[in-house]
């Protein structure tokens, strides 16, 4: 056996984060973390945010920058195992209250772009 088998045997599955919806994110979606899409879709189906919905009609995405949903919404001790799991309510934004890969003082890029974000964090006379 070559050091680069050894090596690769040693390596932990890294989940990956997706977001799962049933038609529109904007109705609701949830973040999973599992190790494919495919597995994502059948965690997120069995969520509440699909609840009474066609598994014909979840669909998402794989998030492709997920280290800030991993370090903030997560659960780290599965996230360590390598186990599939399903974040029901993943930190979102005050204004909108969708969540995104990442949140800039608690709001969306979108809403900090609106500047409030700005009202909200700074001092105004
Ligand atoms: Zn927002």
């Amino acid at each position: 056996m070559t050091w680069w088998v050894i090596l690769m045997m040693g390596v932990v599955v890294m989940l990956k984060a997706y977001m799962i919806h049933a038609g529109e994110p904007q109705d609701g979606a949830t973040l999973v973390f599992a190790k494919s899409f495919r597995e994502a879709k059948k965690l997120g189906f069995n969520s509440c945010v699909c609840d009474g919905g066609d598994y014909i009609d979840v669909r998402g995405h794989q998030i492709k920058s997920d280290q800030w949903l991993k370090i903030n919404a997560a659960d780290k001790e599965k996230l360590e195992a390598g186990v599939s799991h399903v974040i029901d309510n993943p930190p979102s934004c005050k204004q909108c209250e969708l969540w995104y890969d990442e949140l800039l003082n608690g709001f969306c890029e979108s809403c900090a772009d609106d500047g409030e974000a700005v009202k909200a964090g700074g001092d105004y006379e």
